[in-house]
């Protein structure tokens, strides 16, 4: 088969390579413990999939959906972002219900570059903001993010030649992998540069309800005038343990949306109906659970954090997001650390090149993995560090 250079030249998805190493030491008997992928390991709410199954059975629901989702969906969307941000949004020409917030992050490159075209995307960072750009012909530029500079891109040292070509902004606060956050003064700032430079910002903020100590996450719409420079991609996958159903949404700007909108209309036929209204009852249901989730992570995180630091794999506990971005020992690259650990315990994590170069010398572990597995990982982490033999890894 002649396949097209576009897709040959498309590394192999990170979590696939990870899941695939996962799958053949399970099938050799081998009993892994995995902080790799941010897959929340506790259920969707109840209220939400009695609403799903509910839908599932009207006939209505079992038919075509608009591609631009259900108006009622919009509506609840504006209105989340009105209750939780403060920021008003036309649910008819700023709001687009994705089928989860990957897939419209992926497309929305085809709407804002032409072949050549540049986009800023922070490095370590999300893949498919790089992804999505390659496929549409633009090329990446990448903005490292590190502790000196509290993992914001530095927006005031980009070469004139490289902003001349530039179209677009990819963000994304809290940080994933880092977990870093960043406050409304740094919004404000990546406005004014937008505007001066003519160039889209694209926020990714999935995260924003996963937060921990009291912190409150802001939108990167709260900016001024951000409406005039950008999107918002935001999704149900994290705040709502629904990461299988698939839902998430972009809003803001009313010409990116309009064009997003556009774009799906010729590719999908939009978000299974009964999914859309299990997402209204879990925006407009109650919100107790929001805050028992961050209670797990948030035990969760402190315990991980005290472990790594214990092992000298430096790490800080992250304000919000579902993950820790931990320092690998000296003397060990991001990679041999994983496999290192992968042989001698049978526990993955994320190498933090996986985001990027400038993820070297980092590992990535998530927050998602339940809590006896935890004690199990981490337990098996410190004998390993304090050179005891780690069992084999048993058989299932
Ligand atoms: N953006 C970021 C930063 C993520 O970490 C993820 C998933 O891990 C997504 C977007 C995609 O989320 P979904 O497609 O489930 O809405």
């Amino acid at each position: 088969m002649r396949l097209s250079q576009r897709v040959e030249s498309l590394p192999p998805y990170l979590f696939v390579e990870i899941s695939r190493k996962i799958s053949e030491r399970k099938a050799k008997g081998e009993d892994v413990v995995s902080f790799g992928i941010g897959d929340p390991d506790i259920p969707t709410p109840a209220h939400i999939i009695e609403r799903l199954c509910k839908e599932a059975h009207v006939p209505a629901n079992q038919r075509y959906p608009e591609s631009e989702g259900l108006p009622e969906l919009r509506k609840t969307i504006a209105s989340w972002y009105q209750k939780r941000f403060g920021v008003s949004l036309d649910p008819d020409k700023e709001v687009a219900p994705l089928i989860g917030s990957k897939e419209g992050i992926a497309h929305i490159a085809l709407c804002l570059l032409n072949p050549g075209d540049i986009a800023l995307i922070t490095d370590p960072g999300y893949p498919v903001y790089a992804i999505g750009t390659k496929l549409a012909g633009g090329i990446p530029y990448y903005l490292p993010i590190s502790p000196r500079n509290n993992f914001l891109p530095d927006l005031d040292n980009i070469p004139a030649e490289i902003l001349a070509k530039t179209k677009v902004l990819w963000l994304n606060y809290p940080n994933n992998p880092t977990g870093a956050v960043a406050d409304l003064k740094f919004f404000n700032k990546a406005v004014e540069f937008a505007k001066k430079y003519d160039i889209c910002i694209c926020h990714d903020g999935p995260y924003s309800e996963v937060a921990f100590d009291g912190y409150v996450p802001v939108s990167f719409l709260q900016a001024e005038g951000a409406k005039d420079v950008g999107i918002e991609f935001h999704s149900l996958s994290k705040t709502y343990n629904m990461t299988g159903w698939r839902i998430g949404m972009a809003v803001g700007n009313a010409a990116a949306i309009n064009a997003l909108k556009t774009l799906k209309s010729n590719l999908d036929s939009g978000i299974p109906q009964a999914i859309q209204y299990a997402a209204i009852e879990a925006l407009t249901g109650p919100q107790n659970c929001i805050k028992e989730h961050n209670d797990v992570y948030q035990r969760r995180r402190d315990l991980i954090v005290d472990t790594l630091n214990k092992m000298g794999l430096e790490a800080k506990p992250p304000k919000a997001s579902l993950y820790i971005w931990a320092k690998v020992p000296h003397g060990f690259t991001s990679v041999e650390f994983t496999n290192d650990l992968l042989d001698k315990t049978g526990v993955v994590v994320t190498p933090g090149t996986g985001y990027g170069s400038n993820g070297e010398g980092y590992v990535r572990l998530s927050l998602t993995i339940a809590d006896a597995l935890l004690l199990k990982g981490l337990s098996r982490m410190v004998q390993w560090h304090d050179g005891k033999n780690i069992m084999r890894p048993k058989k299932i």
